[in-house]
């Protein structure tokens, strides 16, 4: 049972409109607090978008995301889990860019993450466009190569794009399984599709052994069949979970910068999430949500959703390893 200092404060006693809105109404617990050796997840902003080649705007997802996180209640109505009664949870706050230098940044990230790593905390990080996610690794992987399970409609593969540039949220992937940090033969890329420049993003994928799950064929198998296989693809060692937002079609998800029609409906986009239940998992993201092109909010509130799921596999996972 967690301590009562991390449980949220209840709708029933606040109402969800009021109060300062920290992740899921948790305390907030910076790394330099004494309480930190007591947290383990983490709940963390990453307000930065400068990997961002096109619509830009995720630098302002964790401020939406924690104010819409207001709306999560404290328990799963679909798999009945309470991720606050089993382990400690906290906002561990943003991550702090630099705006003005990409690499500068990227040395921040690595830096908080390998802190966050080195206290014993799993991260759940609200982004950010989807370079945020190399420097994470960089932070998580120091005991060797991770396995990830990647929704995306887009690999983030790429080795470069503007004549040279080699960090954009196009290929933080690439730098990753270059650099050691993830096992291709333990990725696995779901929800690709749209159009393309060239395939060179999928043609690196299959020559290092990195599976594509393309949109046809998750919607041919459904989720099910398809996440069974994905968990067998990472198995018991440990994995990483990145969800960019552009994985839901835009009819659910239209404020991203980067938007694929003919993708999974919010329902499917809980539901593969669901089916992470057993992996090792070590740490997740959900990226690329973009609020000025969010006139509702419910690109957000989905993006909140999912991070509650994710939450409620990783609450499982920290709680099986003691
Ligand atoms: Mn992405
Ligand atoms: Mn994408």
């Amino acid at each position: 049972m967690s301590n009562p200092f991390y449980q949220p404060v209840s709708g029933m006693d606040l109402p969800r409109f009021a109060g300062i809105p920290t992740f899921m109404r948790l305390p907030l617990v910076q790394l330099d607090d004494p309480r930190i050796s007591e947290v383990a997840i983490g709940l963390i902003g990453a307000p930065w978008d400068t990997g961002t080649t096109n619509r830009p705007g995720p630098r302002h997802g964790p401020r939406q995301l924690r104010d819409l996180s207001t709306m999560i209640r404290a328990g799963n109505g679909a798999t009945g889990v309470r991720p606050f009664e089993l382990v400690n949870c906290a906002d561990l706050g943003d991550v702090p860019p630099n705006p003005a230098d990409l690499m500068d940044s990227l040395e921040r990230f690595k830096a908080f993450y390998a802190r966050v790593k080195q206290a014993g905390i799993v991260p759940l990080t609200a982004g950010g466009d989807h370079l945020c996610s190399l420097p994470i690794l960089r932070g998580l992987a120091s005991d060797g190569p991770l396995g990830m399970i990647h929704f995306d409609s887009h690999t983030d593969l790429f080795h470069s794009y503007f004549n040279g540039s080699m960090y954009t949220h196009g290929t933080p992937f690439r730098r990753a399984v270059e650099e050691g940090l993830l096992d291709p033969k333990r990725v696995v890329q779901i929800g690709i599709r749209g159009t393309s420049y060239d395939t060179e993003d999928k043609d690196f994928a299959r020559s290092v052994g990195i599976r594509l799950i393309m949109i046809e064929e998750f919607f041919a198998r459904g989720v099910k069949d398809v996440m069974a296989e994905a968990r067998e693809i990472v198995g018991a060692e440990p994995t990483y979970v990145s969800y960019d937002i552009d994985f839901v079609d835009p009819a659910f998800a239209p404020g991203t910068g980067t938007p694929e029609v003919g993708g999974p409906n919010s329902f499917q986009a809980l539901q593969v999430v669901r089916e992470l239940d057993g992996v090792n998992v070590v740490g997740a993201d959900l990226v690329e949500v973009s609020p000025p092109f969010d006139a509702s909010g419910g690109t957000a509130w989905l993006g909140v959703s999912i991070m509650f799921e994710l939450l409620c596999i990783l609450a499982t996972a920290v709680a099986a390893r003691g």
